[in-house]
């Protein structure tokens, strides 16, 4: 079982003068069960990418398939598949819309078809994850909560799914450093509990590090470097001409050749890698 993007161009804004190839031929596999990080720099085409595995935007040319099915055929299965990828996007409380955390969160479970019980424990669950308590929370409205809270509700809306992949676009972008810490080890938590693929985007080398298992390189539209972290980052050159911020990278290796730093997410150590 996997996500698989064979041969993949995208082309915004066909036969106008500002046509552009934000995807160049991308192959690439993610397989389930592994965390995935993607990383370039503005413009390199992550978003684009990340908009295709679930069916959002369709190759120009090129195919996606989700656990052997083509999302974009007219073939059967073309729903469930696309469901199983959960999207978190970047600055994802700009999308929150309902009057009360818990209407929010119980949106997506309703809108596939669950009985409310069976919402009513999603929401529970999804907001026992986001570390949100539920009695303090589920009325109040949230546009009355911190920008770090709003990001959370917004990535219990997701989680409430249970989707098998779960992408997130950036998804500490503009937080402080306390929210930030808490939702990595949200992410950690949910990666370790075992049912969920994670694929996150970021151009910050120091988000990555310690989580995800395999990095991706885009720049231009194109892979430049795919594999696991402690290769990628020996290739600072690539790193570098990918626009990535490394400022501290030096200090990184050095670490996690001490083992003092572990490179990637280590489930049965979860509370020492937090
Ligand atoms: P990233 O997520 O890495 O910042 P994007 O996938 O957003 O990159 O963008 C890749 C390229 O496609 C960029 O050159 C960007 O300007 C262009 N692009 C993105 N969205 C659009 C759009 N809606 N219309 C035209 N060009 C776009």
């Amino acid at each position: 079982m996997a996500i698989e993007i064979e041969n993949v161009t995208y082309t915004y804004m066909k036969k106008t003068p500002y046509e552009k190839d934000a995807l160049k031929k991308i192959t690439l596999k993610i397989e389930k069960g592994s965390f995935v990080a993607v990383a370039g720099h503005t413009g390199s085409g992550k978003s684009t990418l990340m908009q295709h595995l679930n069916g959002l935007i369709a190759p120009s040319s090129g195919i996606v398939k989700v656990d052997g099915v083509n999302i974009n055929s007219k073939g059967k299965g073309k729903i469930k598949a696309r469901r199983s990828v959960g999207m978190v996007f970047q600055y994802p409380e700009t999308q929150l819309f309902e009057e009360t955390v818990y209407a929010d969160i119980a949106f997506g479970p309703r809108n596939f078809g669950l009985a409310e019980a069976a919402v009513d424990k999603r929401v529970k669950e999804a907001m026992a994850f986001v570390s949100l308590d539920y009695a303090q929370y589920k009325d109040v409205s949230p546009f009355a909560l911190s920008g770090g809270q709003m990001r959370r509700v917004a990535i219990a809306g997701i989680v409430a799914l249970k989707p098998e992949y779960l992408v997130l676009d950036e998804p500490t972008a503009g937080l402080d450093p306390k929210a930030k810490h808490d939702l990595l080890k949200n992410i950690k938590d949910l990666y370790c509990e075992g049912n969920t693929t994670i694929i996150m985007v970021s151009h910050n080398m120091d988000d990555i590090i310690g989580l995800a298992g395999r990095i991706v390189v885009l720049n231009d539209g194109q892979i430049v470097a795919d594999g696991a972290p402690q290769e990628i980052f020996m290739e600072k050159e690539i790193l570098t001409s990918a626009g990535l911020r490394a400022p501290h990278l030096t200090q990184l290796l050095q670490k996690i050749n001490e083992k003092a730093l572990p490179v990637k997410l280590d489930c049965l150590n979860v509370a020492t890698a937090a």
